[in-house]
C-alpha cells in the first residue's frame, strides 16, 4: 500500500528506483493520465503500484524531466512562521492560531524549474509539502492522516519586499509570484517515509547549507493544520499545505537569491529538489 507519483511531461507516472511507468498505460487505462484525477482514488493508485513488479518501465527516471507532481491545486496554503527558531529570527511573535496565507495555484512549477528572480529580496524557504487525498470538511485532527495523499518537498520562495510592501504585510503576494512555488520530486505516499513527523529538512544554496532542521520542530503540526483549515473550507484531492520553514532564510542574514544560484531542497525519504534562480 505505497506509491510513488510524478508528473512526467503532463502526464501521471508511478516511480521505482530507477524508472517511470505511464499510469495509464500501465494499468490498461483504468487509471487516467492525469496527475490531479488520479489524486481522487488513491486505492486505484496502491494497486498500480502493485503492477510495477515486472511490468515495462515506460523510460529510465535520469532521463526524464519532472513536472510537479501536482499541477493544478484548487487550493495552495501557507503557513507563516510555523518553527520557533523561525519566528525568532523573524523577529516576530508566534502566532496564537495558525497563520495561512494562499500562495497562488499559478506559482506552482516542478522540481527542477527555473526560479525567475524579480527583484532583489527573492528569499528561500524548503518546506514539507502535504497534498489532500479525499477531501472534506470539518476533518478531525485524529483522522487527518487518513484524509492525506502524500507529502512532498516544498520551496515556499518569498519576494520580501513584495511580502512587506504594505502593513500589514501581504504574505499571498510575496509568495505567489510566477515560479515561485517548486515543488517535487514525487508525491510520496506517507507509509513510504519512516517519520514524516521528525524527517531532517534542508535547504543548500550551491554550496553552503543555509537551513537544517527536523519536522518535529513545527509548532502546529500536520494534523491540526488540516483540522484548522478544513473547518474553514472544504478540502479538495490535490490541495497544497506548505507547512512552513525553518530558520536559516536569508532574510535574517540578509542574503538574497542571485542569478545563477542553485536551491537543493531535501526532505528525508522524499528525496531532493534541484532549482536554479535566473
Ligand atoms: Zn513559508
Amino acid at each position: 500500500m505505497s506509491f510513488r507519483l510524478a508528473n512526467i511531461g503532463g502526464r501521471a507516472a508511478l516511480v521505482d528506483d530507477l524508472h517511470h511507468y505511464d499510469l495509464e498505460r500501465l494499468t490498461g487505462g483504468r487509471v487516467g493520465s492525469d496527475p490531479m484525477t488520479s489524486l481522487h482514488d488513491l486505492g486505484a493508485l496502491h494497486a498500480a503500484n502493485e503492477m510495477l513488479d515486472g511490468a515495462d518501465p515506460t523510460g529510465a527516471l535520469a532521463d526524464a524531466t519532472l513536472g510537479p507532481p501536482v499541477p493544478r491545486p484548487r487550493n495552495s496554503f501557507g503557513v507563516g512562521l510555523n518553527y520557533q527558531a523561525h519566528a525568532d529570527e523573524s523577529s516576530m511573535e508566534l502566532p496564537k492560531a495558525p497563520l495561512i496565507f494562499t500562495k497562488f495555484p499559478s506559482c506552482i512549477v516542478g522540481p527542477t524549474a527555473e526560479v525567475e528572480l524579480r527583484s532583489e529580496f527573492a528569499d528561500y524557504e524548503v518546506e514539507l509539502v502535504v497534498v489532500i487525498g479525499p477531501g472534506g470538511r470539518d476533518i478531525s485532527a485524529d483522522d487527518a492522516w487518513d484524509h492525506v495523499a502524500g507529502v512532498t518537498i516544498g520551496q515556499d520562495i518569498s519576494d520580501r519586499a513584495l511580502q512587506f510592501a504594505a502593513k500589514p504585510p501581504h504574505f499571498d503576494l510575496g509568495k505567489s509570484r510566477d515560479t515561485y512555488g517548486p515543488i517535487g520530486p514525487f508525491l510520496v505516499s506517507t507509509d513510504l517515509v519512516p517519520d514524516i513527523a521528525d524527517a531532517a529538512i534542508t535547504c543548500d544554496i550551491n554550496d553552503d547549507r543555509r537551513q537544517d532542521a527536523r519536522t518535529s520542530g513545527l509548532i502546529f503540526d500536520v494534523p491540526s493544520l488540516i483540522s484548522y483549515l478544513s473547518a474553514i473550507t472544504t478540502l479538495t484531492p490535490g490541495d497544497l499545505i506548505f507547512t512552513g520553514t525553518p530558520e536559516g532564510v536569508g532574510a535574517a542574514s540578509r542574503t538574497f537569491l542571485e542569478p545563477g544560484d542553485v536551491i537543493t531542497s531535501t526532505i528525508e525519504g522524499l528525496g531532493t529538489m534541484r532549482n536554479v534562480c535566473r
